[in-house]
């Protein structure tokens, strides 16, 4: 029989690496709560309109990227490629946008039918920040600052840089869009065949071509900043000046726009040339227009989302993972003879007195040997030896693992004890 195997470019989370996810989750999570952002979730799948007429019909990721299909009833339904769109739609169905602002975060896997690769997936997961209901760049900056926090407590800072555009007013792009594609049309047949199919259909995104016959076209170019409405032009200068003044670096990239049609003004990326090719850690700016698109009042809007597996192939190309995040045990209770019951209630009484303490109750009885061989491979720093003796006077065997200590026979609350002054910091869990 054939065997079965997980769909290609979707991942198995393995045991082993579990905690490096848990350590990155919990980072964020508690950075996002130190700026009062709020966890928001919304369901995996959406009606395919929804991302039709957010992300807009001719982006790569809506022409295709999407895992759209129709269920029993025949209604078309996509799997979450992203979740601004459902964000906002949750948003407004939930009335959390009527004369009220949103700091809103959410985490969780989003699927694109893409050539699986290094950094690229087809079920990957994203960290996303939504914020609404404020229009000035202060709120910019302030995005702005919660992502470089998280790369920088994660240890990164040095290896990213924040690359800022403005993408101007609807208005000011379309005048845009018409001026670039009078001057690439003139050199149609230089350019590749994804740019020449765009300049109909997403000219925009010509500007972030990977062809250097392209890119070199584009240096005689039209710029983005130059044709931009004074509103947006003074919003961009603002938003630099409050970052300077807050010591966040960055670079002003003209070509820089974003792979979907709902932003506007304010456009940033966090890039690292340590991944090759997918060198986008996060990737956001400011949609005003999509709330008042899907239907709603006009609301300001501004987000951005982290790919959390290129994060965290970053974390690991720099070595910027603590120690021992694959370590579970540190207490293995041993168990020999006919003494399973007083092991599992020892074993409930110490997580009684210490919540934090990861204690491992050997079960499936064997032999001392065979069981100090696993508490060994366990991982575990102490072994607490339980037999019929010990279950008789009610104490138990305490044997250090990794260092020369002499071996003790204590009672529970003595053990406690000692574990607690082993590790000063299950006190305080
Ligand atoms: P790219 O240009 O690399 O395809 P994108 O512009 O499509 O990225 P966004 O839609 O802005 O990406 O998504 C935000 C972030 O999510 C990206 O910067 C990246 O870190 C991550 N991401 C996007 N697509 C994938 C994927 N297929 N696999 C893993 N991470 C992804
Ligand atoms: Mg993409």
């Amino acid at each position: 029989m054939k065997k079965l195997q997980a769909i290609r470019g979707m991942n198995d989370l393995l045991p082993d690496d579990s905690g490096q996810w848990q350590y990155l989750e919990n980072t964020l999570k508690r950075i996002l709560q130190q700026y009062s952002y709020r966890e928001i979730r919304f369901p995996i799948l959406e009606n395919t309109e929804l991302f039709k007429r957010s992300i807009g019909e001719v982006t790569d990721i809506v022409e295709k990227e999407m895992y759209t299909f129709d269920d029993r009833n025949g209604d078309s339904l996509t799997l979450r490629p992203e979740g601004t769109a459902s964000c906002v739609r949750a948003c407004e169905q939930h009335g959390l946008l009527y004369n009220q602002t949103q700091r809103l975060w959410y985490m969780g896997p989003m699927f694109r039918h893409e050539r699986p690769q290094k950094g690229r997936y087809r079920q990957f997961h994203q960290v996303g920040v939504e914020v609404f209901g404020m229009t000035g760049p202060d709120i910019d900056a302030e995005v702005l600052l919660l992502s470089a926090r998280i790369l920088r407590e994660l240890g990164v800072a040095d290896k990213v840089t924040l690359q800022l555009n403005s993408l101007g007013s609807a208005e000011a792009r379309a005048n845009y869009k018409s001026a670039l594609v009078d001057y690439l049309s003139q050199y149609k047949d230089q350019l590749d065949e994804d740019s020449q199919r765009r300049l109909t259909s997403n000219p925009l995104r010509i500007l972030d071509s990977k062809s250097p016959d392209t890119q070199k076209l584009l240096n005689g170019a039209p710029m983005l900043l130059d044709h931009l409405d004074d509103e947006s032009r003074e919003h961009f200068q603002r938003l630099q000046d409050i970052l300077n003044t807050a010591g966040v670096p960055f670079e002003v990239n003209p070509r820089l726009v974003r792979g979907l049609d709902y932003y506007g003004k304010t456009a940033f990326e966090w890039v690292t040339d340590a991944l090759g090719a997918q060198g986008t850690i996060c990737a956001g700016g400011r949609y005003d227009g999509l709330v008042e698109q899907l239907g709603g009042k006009p609301t300001p809007a501004i987000g951005f989302g982290i790919g959390l597996e290129r994060l965290l192939l970053l974390l690991q190309a720099t070595e910027q993972l603590p120690e021992g995040l694959d370590r579970h045990t540190q207490v293995y209770l041993v168990a020999v003879g006919e003494v399973q019951s007083t092991a599992l209630s020892l074993a409930e009484q110490l997580r009684d007195a210490l919540p934090g303490l990861q204690l491992l109750s050997h079960c499936g009885g064997g032999s001392f040997k065979s069981q100090m061989k696993k508490a060994d491979k366990s991982g575990a720093e102490v072994a607490l030896i339980l037999g019929e003796d010990e279950a008789q006077s009610g104490l138990l065997g305490v044997k250090y693992l990794r260092e020369e200590q002499p071996q003790e026979t204590l009672s529970v609350p003595e053990v406690a004890d000692r574990l607690r002054s082993r590790w000063p910091a299950l006190r305080t869990q």
